[in-house]
């Protein structure tokens, strides 16, 4: 798509985004609520039409084209089940609309039933299925037809969050099987860091950032990517803002660093005690506060860990502070 934009009279949803995704690539968008994901989305689908730009899908310019026209389906997070048709009515339904023929039917329904790990369950109602079934079931329903893409706005926001971390892995696992392009809307940054190849940050209509989980991660190119994407860690030393990931930040024990560490003293403002780690605040005597955690290796209530008030020494690896710009994209251009 280029210079995709959509306005709502005043309101600027999509703010002009070119953006490429590959045949068969995980691509997720990823932003706060508001920031034009759902409307992009559904420019793709062709639920609305650009104010501006264009999208091409496999090559051809889908301008003026009905969604239903389009190789692409979505799967929305109320998944919207026929209730009172069997799972595999509901899994066939686009197929008979289409005109395919019975046995044809039978046959797709079975093997897109096969793929969300449901087998033989089309003769249930939606009804007697838990919520995680039926969000599987608005899978194979959307992919039964096998298009080129599947569109997905926070498919599983409506699931607990043990589910929801199942769910990650099997889509992911599901999408590398059937091959179809998924580009997929969330909010979580989590959720997009487990399944994505890419990742698009969405601000105010616009695009921060476009990169693979880890480099997303590692290297975000300003802070409202280093903030949204993990915890906001930014201090300033000599003029540059530098951010540093909470784990790669060492609790020192000694006095002094090891070598190849930049260290700094500080002392612990906040404690948090949190089962697998423990979440350290530590407000730092040239200024600033960082975040930091630590595994709990021995117990926690063993006394060995410092508590608030303690003055500690802290320390990290130059290359673990990543310069980054104050403002966002979006702050420049308007400014
Ligand atoms: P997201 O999915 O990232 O939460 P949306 O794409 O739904 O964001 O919305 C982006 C912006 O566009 C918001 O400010 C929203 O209020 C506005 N918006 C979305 N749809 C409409 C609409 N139909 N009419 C007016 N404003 C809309
Ligand atoms: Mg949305």
């Amino acid at each position: 798509m280029a210079g995709l934009t959509k306005k709502y009279g005043e309101v600027v949803a999509v703010a002009g985004i070119d953006l490429e995704i590959a045949r068969g690539e995980f691509f997720t968008m990823l932003g706060p609520s508001g920031s034009g994901k759902t409307t992009t989305l559904r420019m793709i689908a062709g639920f609305e039409d650009p104010s501006a730009g264009t999208i091409e899908l496999a090559g051809e310019d889908v301008s003026g084209v009905p969604p239903y026209d389009r190789a692409v389906n979505t799967v929305f997070q109320d998944y919207a089940l026929f209730p009172h048709m069997t799972v595999g009515d509901n899994v066939a339904y686009g197929l008979k609309v289409a005109g395919v023929d019975k046995s044809e039917r039978a046959k797709r329904r079975d093997e897109a039933l096969e793929m969300v790990r449901l087998p033989g369950y089309a003769e249930r109602k939606p009804s007697e299925l838990s919520g995680g079934q039926r969000q599987r079931v608005a899978l194979a329903r959307a992919i039964v037809n096998r298009p080129k893409v599947l569109l997905l706005d926070e498919p599983l926001g409506a699931l607990d969050l043990k589910l929801r971390e199942q769910m990650q892995i099997e889509l992911k696992t599901i999408q590398r099987e059937v091959g179809i392009t998924f580009v997929y809307v969330t909010h979580d940054q989590d959720e997009a860091l487990t399944m994505s190849d890419r990742i698009a940050v969405f601000s105010e209509g616009r695009i921060e950032q476009v990169s693979p989980p880890q480099e997303l991660y590692e290297h975000p190119v300003n802070e409202f990517v280093a903030g949204f994407v993990g915890v906001s860690n930014v201090i300033e030393r000599d003029g540059k803002r530098l951010t540093i990931r909470p784990e790669k930040i060492e609790l020192l024990d000694s006095t002094a660093a090891p070598g190849g560490l930049h260290s700094e003293r500080g002392k612990v403002v906040e404690v948090a005690y949190a089962g697998m780690v423990t979440r350290y605040t530590v407000a730092l005597d040239a200024g600033g506060t960082l975040q930091l955690v630590r595994q709990n290796v021995d117990s926690a209530s063993s006394g060995a860990l410092p508590e608030q008030g303690k003055e500690v020494l802290v320390g990290w690896r130059p290359e673990h502070a990543a310069s980054v710009h104050g403002k966002s994209t979006n702050e420049e251009e308007a400014s």
